[in-house]
């Protein structure tokens, strides 16, 4: 969104994005990489967390998951006081507290972007469940918008996604399993790094109508950047904001995919592993 945009909003409250997720206290990644997007794109961010972390660009050092009661309290407290219209959630942590999550989230009527966070880039498991059944079952079923990268839809999906009909097909056994699920959004970074390009897809489902299922792809210039830590969390709160400002589907995923393009371009390498993106750089 412009500033001119901006500055063309009413001059009276807006809608509340709340992110739920897990705190990295390098600011890159986490619920402090959603709060960035949500205000440099003009969007009022709340935030309820999950987990501390330990961590910086180099990896994750530790990881302390909250009670799922005290992460259910938090959520239920800003709930019950602003208007959320849409909740954006990133690391969970635990099957306690994915299951709590889930039964707010079922009774919640805004949209619920789920990214599902399970590992670091630099491997550490983000999720400590001992299988994915309680996290697919009572968390992700409360999904209006899924954005996997390729190696989560495979993990939720238990389906190798090398090629273009796996990844269909994966996505079919999501919708099928998340009735609420209108959209998911597989980002590209992870297929084929070699190439040049990378293509990130947007599927909708639309019962009814021929394809059941429509697909929209975005090619743009694969940007070769150290810059990359957060970039999952901070694509999933973007596509949250941009939802939140224009109500549809392909224009937020659009803008923000423009958005993660002007981030990466203009984030200078930070510290001694990868980098997070400059947010507050972003006009
Ligand atoms: N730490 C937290 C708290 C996160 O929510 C995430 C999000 O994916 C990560 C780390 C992972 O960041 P990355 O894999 O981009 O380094």
């Amino acid at each position: 969104m412009s500033r001119e945009q901006k500055e063309k909003l009413p001059d009276q409250p807006s809608p509340v994005l709340l992110a739920v997720a897990g705190s990295d206290p390098s600011g890159g990644a986490g619920i402090q990489a959603d709060l960035k997007t949500a205000c440099s794109l003009g969007v009022y961010g709340a935030a309820a967390i999950t987990c501390l972390t330990v961590q910086n660009t180099l990896g994750v050092e530790d990881v302390h998951c909250l009670d799922a009661d005290l992460v259910a309290r938090q959520v239920t407290a800003v709930l019950e006081d602003l208007p959320v219209s849409h909740i954006k959630t990133g690391m969970i942590g635990t099957d306690a507290i994915a299951r709590r999550l889930g039964d707010i989230l079922a009774d919640f009527t805004g949209e619920v972007i789920i990214d599902p966070v399970l590992r670091a880039s630099s491997g550490r498991d983000l999720f400590a469940g001992a299988t994915l059944e309680p996290y697919l079952d009572h968390f992700l079923t409360a999904a209006t918008i899924i954005t996997p990268n390729r190696l989560e839809l495979e993990r939720l999906t238990a389906t190798p996604c090398t090629d273009p009909n796996a990844v269909l097909t994966a996505c079919r056994s999501l919708f099928g399993r998340c009735p609420r699920l209108r959209a998911i959004v597989v980002t590209g970074g992870h297929f084929n790094e070699d190439r040049l390009e990378v293509e990130d897809l947007l599927l909708v489902r639309q019962d009814g109508s021929d394809p059941p299922i429509k697909v929209c792809r975005r090619r743009h210039p694969r940007i070769r950047t150290r810059a990359t830590h957060g970039t999952g969390c901070t694509f999933a709160s973007a596509l949250a904001a941009c939802h939140l400002l224009t109500g549809d589907d392909e224009k937020a995923f659009d803008a923000a995919v423009r958005y993660m393009d002007t981030l990466l371009g203009g984030s200078p390498a930070m510290g001694s592993g990868n980098g997070p993106l400059f947010h507050h750089r972003f006009q």
